[in-house]
């Protein structure tokens, strides 16, 4: 574990990392609480502290205080280490913000059980965190592409319109749909069609701009919201032949797939609402089917 050792005597310092440095963790340390709190606030590694209570200018509660009152920085556990050890300081320390204290002279046998106490925490910390990640991930993602999914991408589309209308800049929105892809499936069966969708997911992907959204919508269709963009055309042209030209190599065959693309934009529409863009974009992928596919459809939008 990294842990920080935060005291103004340089003996009771050596003595404290001595052994923790014995036991295999790495150590960092601070002389004075200014540091250790410039210490904690950058070091996002760090998982244990053991904090001197009195320091000069600023004191080991102080710290804590401090550094409990940042918000969205990893958990660290503290440790108070101190002389003052009655029955109301370790109340007060508690009340600070430390998770334990170790009274001095620091006993060997004692700190390395309390660092085991505090390893445990930050274990199931780190558990919890990577648990919220996951289900984070998984309620905004396709499982099958990696790409947003259908609640995300409305609700990127939804906070977008807004910005949109508040900076009165132009908002554009793509309805990309596999052309025959019922044959894809036919012919080379459904999991090769899988693989399809994510190699189509992954070349949309690569075309747009990191500002861009690309999402799964539904099926076989896509939703690709443009911020501040007014040449939609020029992004959907370049998907369409982005899509053309990447065959996907799957065992011994070669599947090429093509996209028929309607676009919707926030400037020709006098109330634009996330439904609107979406239903102009779907009607106008279904006039570019009619064309006969593999082509773009652009509604009310100009080619620009
Ligand atoms: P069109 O050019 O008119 O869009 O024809 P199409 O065959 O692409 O359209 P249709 O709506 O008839 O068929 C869509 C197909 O997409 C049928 C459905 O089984 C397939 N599909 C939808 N989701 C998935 C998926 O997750 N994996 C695979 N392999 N196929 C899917
Ligand atoms: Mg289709
Ligand atoms: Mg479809």
């Amino acid at each position: 574990m990294r842990i920080l050792v935060a005291d103004d005597s340089r003996i009771a310092r050596m003595e404290i990392c001595a052994s923790l440095l014995g036991w295999g963790h790495d150590v960092v340390q601070a002389e004075d609480g200014t540091e250790a709190l410039r210490v904690l606030r950058t070091d996002t590694s760090i998982t244990i502290a053991l904090v001197d209570w009195m320091m000069p200018g600023m004191d080991g509660i102080d710290v804590c205080r401090r550094l409990r009152a940042i918000p969205d920085i990893p958990y660290v556990y503290m440790i108070s280490i101190t002389s003052r050890n009655g029955r109301d300081d370790l109340i007060y320390a508690l009340e600070a913000g430390f998770d334990d204290f170790i009274a001095k002279p620091v006993d060997r046998a004692e700190l390395n059980a309390r660092l085991l106490v505090g390893r445990r925490i930050a274990d199931l910390q780190r558990r919890l965190l990577d648990s919220c990640e996951q289900s984070q991930f998984r309620a905004t993602h396709d499982a099958l592409t990696g790409i947003w999914n259908r609640a995300a991408i409305l609700e990127f589309l939804r906070a977008q319109l807004a910005l949109s209308i508040r900076k009165a800049s132009d908002l554009s929105v793509l309805v990309v749909d596999v052309d025959h892809f019922k044959k894809v499936n036919d012919t080379y069966g459904h999991s090769s069609g899988d693989f399809v969708l994510t190699h189509l997911a992954q070349t949309m992907s690569s075309v747009v701009r990191a500002s861009d959204w690309v999402g799964r919508y539904g099926g076989e269709e896509f939703l690709v919201i443009l911020p501040e963009t007014s040449d939609a055309y020029r992004v959907a042209e370049r998907i369409r032949s982005a899509v053309e030209n990447s065959p996907l190599h799957c065992g011994s065959h070669t599947i090429s797939a093509t996209v028929s693309i309607g676009i919707a934009s926030t400037q020709y529409l006098t109330d634009a609402s996330v439904g609107k863009l979406v239903e102009i974009a779907d009607e106008a992928m279904y006039r570019a089917k009619s064309k006969g596919r593999n082509c773009i459809d652009t509604g009310d939008v100009p080619i620009l």
